[in-house]
């Protein structure tokens, strides 16, 4: 993935049409003024084009899969078209399955139910904690944090060669679950090259694209990687979706994720007393209940309208600001800006850093207090990284916590500032 080549070959175009670009914030100064969102990593604003594709649909809501109603028959058409484009936009293969889940941690909780038995995983400690935690009933290899890209194909290969031998003589199933962009630093891992280290060991790879996927396009089949996820509401799609795709065979395997309507092909009384039941050997599988059409809809529309602005446009739009924020950070002295590969490293717009002298969390606050920058501050939900990053180890007050500091204390949390095609 050469982002500077992308960059340097195409001119800079404006950005997306958002959602809340006139919103106006009270300042503790007094006055008001223009908020500036700066926290797509967190959850990007709806494109308007999303808005509007949800707005025209709306009236004509109706039940997915059960009803005969014209309604019911048009939504169920939306959904399936919906799949349809999104599976195109990440370039499936023919055989690939999606399934339409509610975000980024719900499909890796949904592939991590369907591992085979004595499936080993793989993941390294930076990731965000919706790919470190899921695997709890997997045996998980828990792999140091690299300093550079090769570093991580080179630890991952060893841990693989290393790994247990079944009594049959052979590896048994292994899973690597890597991110494609650091929601924290922001910097690009070699997903290909993991991919390709993960085949020749004989395991297979999920790939984290909830940071990916918003700034870059995303080739299943290009980078090799055997399942990818990623949230609609990162993806200007904020309606409560998220989507899974990829092999078929482990997730047909498996126990639905859900049980429960919609995943049941057959349900019969047995002379017991009990209940049997076929579940579908589709997506639909894993999607029991009523389905959240326009979670699904807006995410296939908001495919459209990045597919349709092109990609090269983006990413050089983006470059040219992630380089404005990065120079403009550089000129104070007393900000470090967090990075696990260095400064050259290929990189989306999610930055993250520390100031000398502040606790990052009132930092955070007058930001949005005094200048109406909403920016986010804390340990991201990937507490090992930043620890790593930072090298201090804070006592964080809660799940994705900002932990507080004395007034002049060293800074126990990061300050990240991350924007995109709306931006
Ligand atoms: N993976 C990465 C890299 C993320 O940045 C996030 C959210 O910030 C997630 C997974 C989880 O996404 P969600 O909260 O939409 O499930």
């Amino acid at each position: 993935m050469s982002v500077s080549t992308a960059a340097a070959a195409t001119s800079v175009c404006a950005p997306l049409p958002v959602l809340g670009r006139d919103v106006t914030v009270p300042l503790v100064t007094g006055g008001e003024v223009t908020y500036a969102a700066l926290d797509y990593a967190a959850s990007a604003p709806a494109l308007q084009r999303v808005w509007d594709d949800v707005a025209a649909y709306a009236p004509y809501y109706g039940s997915v899969h059960r009803g005969a109603g014209y309604l019911s028959q048009l939504s169920t058409d939306l959904f399936e078209n919906a799949r349809r484009t999104v599976a195109e936009f990440l370039d499936c293969r023919a055989d690939d399955q999606l399934i339409f889940t509610r975000s980024t941690t719900d499909s890796l909780n949904l592939l991590a139910r369907a591992l085979p038995a004595d499936c080993q995983v793989f993941v390294f400690e930076t990731e965000h904690h919706a790919s470190l935690l899921p695997w709890k009933d997997a045996r998980v290899t828990y792999l140091n944090a690299p300093r550079t890209p090769q570093q991580a194909v080179e630890t991952l290969e060893k841990a693989l060669a290393g790994r247990t031998v079944s009594v049959e003589g052979s590896h048994g199933p292994a899973l690597v679950c890597v991110t494609g962009a650091s929601n924290v630093t922001g910097e690009l891992w070699p997903v290909r090259e993991l991919a390709a280290a993960a085949h020749a060991h004989g395991a297979r790879i999920v790939l984290d694209a909830a940071q990916l996927a918003p700034h870059h396009p995303v080739s299943v089949q290009d980078l090799d990687v055997d399942w990818v996820a990623f949230s609609g509401h990162k993806l200007y799609a904020p309606f409560g979706s998220g989507v899974l795709a990829g092999r078929a065979d482990w997730l047909q395997a498996a126990d639905p994720y859900l049980a429960g309507g919609g995943a049941s092909r057959k349900v019969t009384r047995r002379e017991d007393g009990g209940v049997d039941v076929e579940w579908h050997d589709s997506a639909a599988r894993h999607e029991a209940g009523s389905p959240n059409v326009i979670g699904a809809y807006s995410i296939a529309s908001a495919c459209k309208a990045l597919t349709e602005a092109g990609f090269d446009a983006l990413v050089a739009r983006e470059q040219h600001l992630i380089e404005k924020v990065r120079a403009g950070l550089a000129e104070v002295p007393q900000v470090k800006v967090l990075s696990l590969f260095g400064d050259d490293a290929p990189r989306v717009g999610v930055i993250s850093f520390v100031v000398e002298g502040w606790n990052s969390s009132h930092f955070a606050a007058a930001l949005s207090a005094e200048y109406g920058i909403g920016v986010r501050d804390g340990l991201f939900c990937a507490h090992p990284l930043v620890r790593t990053l930072l090298g201090s180890d804070p006592q964080t007050q809660g799940e994705c916590g900002a932990p507080e500091a004395a007034p002049g204390e060293k800074s126990l949390n990061a300050i990240r500032v991350s924007f995109g095609a709306g931006t």
